[in-house]
């Protein structure tokens, strides 16, 4: 019986160079910095998520904060009161004086897409047209700015992260034509008092590049410099009164997971939950190979449970795939040379995984089959170059 081996069996015919079909052990295995093999067929898979039907439509996993008929996701930052900005043509609109208004929802990194048109009537000058600002965390503040054909400080024109740095490039469309960012953002990740990892953006404009994961120096904020400051894990996006009419649309958002980090260990990995990681799939792995030898198949069981040994040092393991592959060694002697020759796939299989566990260190080469393996199927002629 074939039992699942730790690669795709479709792309065993790629790795003939180094292994044979019957292989079980394929990519490099996990080690202190991955929890996981390469190409490993034991991780997990990612969710299904089903994209938008057009470029800038929310995907089916995002949290929809503008769908153009409510703006029941909203609230005002003063108060909590009912969002009092206007719906205007599918559209959210700045209503002067009604103050800055927040998501009822709070987020920490995500991935944001939102669209906006400064008006189309044009009036003001440098910040006073069609001034806005999308703020991550209600602490970051990405700036949203008529700034076609209208100058002001590049730290804070359209694009820009206010009062820190200029967009890569202006690529502002008209007054009144709509615009999009889609943003990246990460905050600042801290060990007590200490920042071990500033906050990050990276911003598209009308899908060009103006933040190329700028990492912020402070909180955002009007003239002055500022420090990194902690906060709450989680803060609701605020979106700037700043007294002009300019209008929003088609704002959703994701919640993205940190990336496993641990800034300081220079590997943004965490050791001890790689370990754990690497532990928990052993055991799942010896779990799937039990069963199979308790199927009685015996090839395969062997075969799971060197996959087992690739995630975690155990010596009984080590023991039992050794003595599991002695007998193997045996019983492949005892062919004769046509059932050899049948079963020549699986041979050198077996003899590519053994290969694999004395390469990497998994079985050591003085107690690893291996050599006499590879001795009996040379005198057989199973490595015999066609
Ligand atoms: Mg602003």
């Amino acid at each position: 019986m074939k039992t699942a081996a730790r690669f795709p069996l479709a792309l065993a015919a790629c790795s003939a160079a180094a292994l044979s079909a019957g292989a079980a052990l394929y990519g490099d295995p996990p080690d202190e910095r991955h929890a996981w093999a390469v190409h490993d067929m034991n991780r997990p898979r990612p969710a299904v998520a089903t994209p938008g039907a057009a470029l800038g439509q929310p995907p089916s996993d995002a949290v929809i904060l503008l769908d153009g008929k409510s703006l029941d996701a909203w609230e005002s930052d003063k108060d909590g009161s009912p969002c009092a900005w206007k719906l205007v043509d599918g559209a959210m609109e700045v209503v002067k004086g009604k103050g800055q208004i927040r998501t009822k929802q709070s987020f920490g990194d995500c991935q944001l897409h939102i669209e906006w048109r400064t008006p189309d009537v044009v009036e003001g000058s440098s910040q006073g047209r069609g001034n806005s600002g999308v703020f991550l965390m209600g602490t970051y503040e990405l700036q949203v700015l008529d700034c076609f054909e209208n100058d002001t400080y590049p730290d804070g024109q359209a694009g820009s992260i206010y009062a820190e740095n200029p967009p890569l490039v202006n690529v502002c469309r008209k007054p009144g034509e709509w615009q999009a960012y889609d943003v990246v953002f990460h905050q600042p990740r801290w060990e007590g008092d200490t920042m071990v990892r500033p906050g990050s953006i990276t911003v598209f404009q009308n899908g060009v590049l103006v933040q190329d994961h700028w990492l912020f120096e402070g909180t955002s904020t009007h003239r002055k410099r500022t420090l990194p400051r902690k906060h709450e894990a989680k803060l609701p996006l605020k979106l700037q009164d700043h007294g002009n009419p300019t209008r929003f649309r088609n704002a959703w958002i994701r919640e993205i997971p940190d990336y496993e980090g641990d800034f300081t260990t220079g590997a943004y990995r965490k050791p001890a939950a790689i370990v754990a990681q690497r532990k928990a799939t052993a055991a799942k792995v010896r779990g799937e190979a039990e069963k199979i030898l308790a199927g009685g198949d015996k090839l395969g069981g062997m075969q799971k449970l060197f996959e087992a040994a690739t995630y975690e040092a155990d010596a009984a393991v080590q023991a039992r795939i050794v003595s599991m592959a002695g007998a193997y060694v045996d019983e492949i002697r005892a062919l004769d040379a046509a059932k050899t020759e049948a079963r020549k796939g699986e041979i050198t299989g077996v003899l590519g995984d053994l290969d694999y566990l004395v390469k990497f260190g998994i079985v050591p080469a003085a107690e690893a089959p291996k050599g006499a393996l590879q001795k009996l199927a040379a005198e057989r002629g199973l490595l015999k170059k066609k």
